[in-house]
């Protein structure tokens, strides 16, 4: 199975400062992308306890139900990766008049569409900081690979 490269481990001087709101004390290390999408930059002393509560719930989320098919497929890195399923729900529409009813699926062949932003390295990391000039940059991008196969339909896949 294919394998997204991994980045290698990069340590940033600690920041010793939350980075999301400015508090100095209790400090943790923050990943700059998170651990399970490959993410191996560490941004030192740099999330406060209550902050970084905060991304990792949200994070949780969007690691689990947003992409988790994707990180399935890619056997992306996990704390908790004997705990992943090998089938995951399907809701399906069997006949254009039956209702709708979830069927299991082998996550190898689980069909998912992602859409991600891409942006663009912040302008705190590339020193190319202009006052006034902060916004982001994204594009879209999808992965046709997994779409093979797949007939879409004005009422959705
Ligand atoms: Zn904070």
């Amino acid at each position: 199975m294919f394998q997204l490269p991994l980045h290698s481990d990069r340590r940033y001087p600690p920041e010793n400062r939350c980075i999301y709101c400015g508090y100095e004390d209790a400090l943790t290390d923050e990943h700059i992308v998170p651990l399970g999408l490959g993410g191996r930059w560490l941004l030192p002393k740099a999330s406060c306890r209550p902050c970084a509560a905060i991304t990792a719930t949200f994070e949780g989320v969007v690691l689990r139900a947003m992409l988790g098919p994707l990180r399935m497929y890619y056997s992306m890195p996990s704390r908790r990766k004997k705990q992943r399923p090998e089938k995951l729900p399907l809701k399906v529409k069997l006949t254009p008049d039956a209702d709708f009813s979830f069927i299991e699926v082998a996550q190898e062949i689980y069909p998912f569409l992602i859409l991600f932003p891409n942006l663009a390295m912040p302008d705190e990391l590339t020193g190319n900081v202009t006052e006034g000039e902060r916004g982001a940059k994204v594009k879209a991008r999808s992965h046709p690979g997994r779409l093979r196969g797949l007939r879409l339909s004005s009422s959705g896949l």
